[in-house]
């Protein structure tokens, strides 16, 4: 994100328009002097033509760019303080197969979190090795399918999956390698984390004793793993958020993770050799956003876990990270079409200082909605949008971007500025949607699923093709 806008055009471009600092759009996105967008040298309006809209289009040199600098930032971080560490990409966030590709080419490894993205990793020739198989609810199929990939480790979720792995390992006459997931207290997202004793959500056991002060369910989890020789036990996992934008609560994480591999040496003589600090890494999704960025947090984290093993006397794990949004969020943005303009007339609410007054917002209607990013109903999140076909010499008005869909909380962007001009047959842009959109699209309203396409060196092409109508039917068997 360098060029600024193009001289003497910066005039008719939207604040923090594409190219401009501090956008959060991929860094192959540059407006040209006539005002359209292009990406990685592919102007809007070619990828209109070639793939439709709405698309998913993703930036390829921007995606490896962020994988490598994640990889490089904890590699020379945690090689400052002596350990190892691997770094996973949260195939969640996005999968297909040269997403996959790209992420171990950048010396990733993949991260799965049920059997289908476990069969979209191996399709893509991912060894087994450098794969993790997440779920806290996997079934027996799942757990099958990756012990006979030889996943390189499984990550457990609850006593009971624990004597099932172990079971279907003695099934196969394999030995399962595995992490216990272990719930620490801390919760992030945003700028501050909480830490609380309990927790009341489905992933992981506590790392807090009952009431009755026993042995606390992570440090039995890990006792009933060491008890099967069916199971390997590997280490310790950790995943405290999403979309977090400060160190802190991962050092927090980190310290009681580390204190816990100390206790279960102490008492079983085994110390854990790896220990994984999840994702969650923050993105900018508005202009003016500030990401975090991998190389401060992989320094502050470094640092705390080299400080909290000097107190326990403990040699330091090999540590590994789980980022997905954080590596493909910001390379990819939704390309849509704009259809219905309709001005609102509103009035503002009771609570606000001009109650009573009335305004008007303008209703752009665009080819898609929900059903392709459901982040904005499901998380009132927030997201940017700009008209990227073209320039417009016109003011700006306040707009709101809304769907398709039969629903009126179909929103793709609940506040933005948009030309006053925009209108039917316009190209929109909203920037930062690589991850948790195709991911969790569906088809709402019999919308067929958009392609992922992928932009690099001035040309293009379908990572996965557009849902046809016959895909639909298909499914359906009357
Ligand atoms: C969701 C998830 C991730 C990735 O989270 P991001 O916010 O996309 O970085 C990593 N690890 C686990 C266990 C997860 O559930």
């Amino acid at each position: 994100m360098s060029a600024a806008p193009e001289a003497g055009r910066s005039a008719v471009l939207p604040v923090g328009g594409p190219g401009a600092a501090g956008a959060p759009w991929s860094s192959g996105v540059r407006r040209r002097a006539d005002g359209e967008v292009e990406v990685a040298g592919v102007p809007v309006s070619e990828l209109a033509a070639a793939h439709g809209t709405p698309a998913y289009v993703l930036d390829e040199a921007d995606f490896r760019a962020r994988a490598r600098a994640y990889r490089t930032a904890f590699e020379s971080a945690f090689a400052e303080v002596g350990a190892g560490v691997d770094v996973y990409y949260a195939g969640k966030a996005l999968l297909t197969v040269a997403v996959a590709r790209w992420a171990t080419q950048e010396g990733l490894r993949v991260d799965t979190a049920s059997g289908g993205e476990l069969a979209v990793a191996l399709r893509a020739g991912v060894p087994g090795a450098a794969i993790g198989l997440h779920g806290n609810n996997k079934s027996d199929a799942e757990i099958l399918a990756a012990l006979d990939a030889g996943v390189g480790r499984l990550i457990v979720d609850s006593l009971v999956e624990i004597e099932r792995v172990a079971d279907l390992a003695a099934s196969r006459g394999v030995v399962a390698p595995v992490m216990v997931r272990v719930t620490t207290g801390v919760h992030a997202g945003g700028h501050e984390y909480i830490s609380t004793a309990h927790e009341d959500q489905k992933f992981g056991l506590s790392v807090n004793a009952g009431p009755d002060g026993g042995t606390s369910p992570a440090l039995a989890a890990l006792e009933a793993v060491v008890a099967r020789p069916e199971l390997d036990l590997l280490g310790i996992h950790s995943h405290i958020g999403s979309q977090i934008l400060e160190p802190s609560g991962f050092e927090a994480a980190a310290r009681v993770v580390l204190q816990l591999r100390a206790d279960l040496a102490t008492r079983t003589g085994a110390l854990v050799e790896e220990v994984d600090l999840g994702g969650g890494y923050g993105i900018a999704y508005l202009p003016g956003e500030e990401p975090l960025e991998p190389a401060p947090v992989a320094v502050s984290v470094a640092q705390a876990v080299a400080a909290v093993s000097r107190e326990l006397g403990t040699p330091l794990p090999r540590f590994s990270i789980e980022p997905g949004r954080a590596v493909v969020g910001p390379a990819g943005l939704t390309l849509y079409t704009v259809g219905t303009v309709k001005p609102v007339t509103v009035s503002a609410p009771a609570e606000d200082p001009g109650a009573g007054a009335t305004f008007t917002r303008l209703y752009v209607s665009v080819d898609g909605g929900m059903s392709d990013n459901i982040r904005p109903a499901l998380y009132g999140a927030d997201y940017h949008a700009e008209v990227v076909g073209r320039a417009s010499a016109a003011g700006t008005v306040l707009a709101r971007v809304v769907g398709k869909h039969c629903e009126s909380g179909d929103v793709v962007v609940h506040e933005v500025m948009l030309p006053a001009d925009v209108r039917a047959g316009d190209l929109l842009a909203v920037p930062a949607t690589g991850a948790y959109g195709r991911s969790m699209a569906s088809n709402y309203n019999g919308l067929t699923r958009p392609p992922v396409v992928a932009v690099a060196d001035g040309a293009s092409r379908v990572l996965v093709r557009r849902e046809t109508l016959e895909d639909l039917l298909g499914l359906d068997l009357g």
